[in-house]
């Protein structure tokens, strides 16, 4: 990997038998896992470009209260490096910050790292085969261009009237301001999604009130967490055989769940009984019980897991509001019922700018085109991965790689190997340049297209994966282990790999 100080860089391309080098843009899961598995594979000529701080990603910008996985720790980690002491099921966030750095320590990826660096451009060369990256450090280039964003990492402000009028704090769960104070403060928290079932029964026993806006209800299941003793973090240490067959299992699970809102729909059924269960036992109120029993179908919002939201709701110092937000105001929230709550602090649980993927960054192709424009109206990847006319580029966790259920983890190592398995093609054939085909890209997108149709998030309700038009770009329509099955080998027919550098370059 090159930096130009000037842009102008060395005028050679990649010489005979050189291993191309990769830039990969974010330090999350996604960015970290690559970096030890192209290591690992023998690509070493690695860097990492990470606007934030420190790496993470999403981890280690949602530190709201009570921020934990919903994934059991034993599937949400590398394959590569299990943690047989996470101190419970459920890791919470600060656990899983402090997972993702050691094993960035640990695997020598924090000197690849280049933190604190945002890529706000990223250009293909066709002369020279290679990606030119503009950064808030300079410019660089490298042969290989690996986006690792992430699909939730761009807080959504809704759009409310009076919004901007309010007097207090403001702010995302995912831009958690730690210096308001909320003790015995009046918060009103906007969305009732994942983020908000953690944090309003975080937050509860320090606010004065609470107000949750709810603007339709979602499916919940048990989540049945639970502390890890010491000794069976020791029983994980000495038989790392026993983690493997829970994540194994875990997986299993996941992906049962899988087929029940994808192809298997009539397996939704005990999920269903089990979320009403679950209203039925913790709610005794019938107002409220109704308030929450969603009446769309389960699984087309993402299930959330608690064992606390429903407890919470009936605290005395906590009131569900059902009623749409009309506006806000400079002291509290109006309703469209006339009412009028006073608030001190607003907060704001409404979700990410999830269809915007490697946004706010510009990714030029060979045909002079954005991805932006060339992702207009839905953005599309063969397998989630390639894009035509974006040679030697890879999208880890993207299009359609996201799922109601499952591990993003699992997904990004899937990927991972699919882009290994490019470099070795590239090795292989001396080519110095790989590029997913047209019609292949259109093939995979019919057969997507037609597998989303039926799935749960297309018939169920709206949701943040499909927007007005009815297009999906978050969600894989089939079972994780399809997608671990097709992305492990590079199918030749689906890649043009070209070496015209090469002819070129001056042999080494
Ligand atoms: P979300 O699931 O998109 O929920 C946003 C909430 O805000 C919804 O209740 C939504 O209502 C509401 N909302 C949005 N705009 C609104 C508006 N203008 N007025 C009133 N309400 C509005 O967002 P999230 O809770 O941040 O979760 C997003 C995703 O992040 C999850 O699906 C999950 O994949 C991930 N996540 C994971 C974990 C974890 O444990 N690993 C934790 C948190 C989040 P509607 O339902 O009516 O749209």
């Amino acid at each position: 990997m090159a930096q130009n100080g000037s842009g102008a860089g060395p005028k050679t391309a990649r010489a005979s038998g050189q291993r191309p080098s990769v830039a990969i843009v974010g330090g999350g899961f996604g960015g970290v896992g690559a970096a030890v598995l192209l290591v690992r594979a023998g690509y070493t000529d690695v860097t990492i470009f990470e606007r934030g701080e420190r790496v993470g990603g999403v981890w280690a910008h949602n530190t709201y209260p009570g921020a934990a996985c919903d994934v059991p720790s034993h599937l949400y980690e590398f394959s590569f490096a299990p943690n047989p002491r996470w101190s419970r099921r459920y890791a919470p966030q600060a656990e899983i910050q402090d997972y993702i750095e050691s094993v960035a320590d640990r695997h020598g990826v924090l000197e690849r790292a280049r933190i604190g660096t945002e890529v706000t451009r990223a250009q293909w060369d066709e002369e020279r085969a290679k990606w030119q990256l503009q950064t808030s450090a300079g410019s660089f280039e490298a042969d290989i261009l690996l986006t690792a964003c992430g699909q939730l990492s761009i807080p959504k402000e809704p759009a409310i009237n009076g919004l901007d009028s309010f007097a207090g704090p403001v702010f995302h769960t995912a831009e958690w301001n730690h210096d308001v104070d909320l003790a015995g403060k009046r918060v009103a928290v906007i969305g009732t999604g994942c983020s908000a079932i953690q944090t309003v029964p975080a937050i509860q026993p320090v606010a004065g009130q609470i107000d949750v806006y709810q603007r339709s209800p979602g499916w919940t299941m048990p989540k049945m967490d639970f502390e890890y003793s010491e000794s069976a973090k020791r029983l994980f240490e000495r038989l790392p055989a026993l983690q493997r067959l829970d994540r194994l299992a875990t997986f299993a699970f996941m992906d049962i769940g899988a087929a029940a809102m994808t192809s298997q729909r009539w397996l939704l059924a005990p999920f269903r009984a089990a979320g009403r269960w679950q209203i039925k036992k913790a709610i005794n109120d019938s107002d409220l019980r109704a308030k929450v029993t969603p009446t769309d179908e389960i699984g087309c919002k993402r299930i959330m897991l608690t064992d606390e939201w429903y407890p919470t709701l009936e605290k005395p110092n906590v009131e569900l509001i059902t009623e749409r937000i009309e506006q806000i105001t400079p002291t509290g929230i109006k309703s469209e019922d006339g009412s009028e709550r006073p608030a001190d602090v607003i907060v704001l649980a409404t979700g990410f700018e999830s269809h915007a993927f490697v946004a706010p960054m510009e990714v030029i192709g060979a045909s002079g085109r954005t991805l932006a424009t060339e992702w207009d109206p839905v953005a599309r990847a063969y397998l989630g991965l390639s894009v035509p006319s974006f040679p030697n580029m890879f999208l880890l966790y993207g299009p359609n790689t996201n799922g109601g259920t499952g591990s993003a983890i699992y997904v990004i190592e899937a990927g991972v190997a699919h882009v290994i398995a490019a470099l070795d093609a590239l090795q292989r054939t001396r080519a110095d340049r790989i590029e997913v085909r047209h019609e292949r890209t259109e093939a995979f997108n019919r057969e997507l297209h037609t597998a989303l149709a039926g799935t749960v998030w297309h018939t169920g309700c709206t949701s943040w994966y499909v927007d007005e038009n009815g297009n999906d770009p978050n969600q894989w329509p089939w079972m994780w282990s399809t997608y671990r099955r097709r992305t492990r080998h590079l199918e030749p027919s689906a890649y043009e790999l070209k070496r015209r550098m090469l002819e070129r370059a001056p042999s080494s």
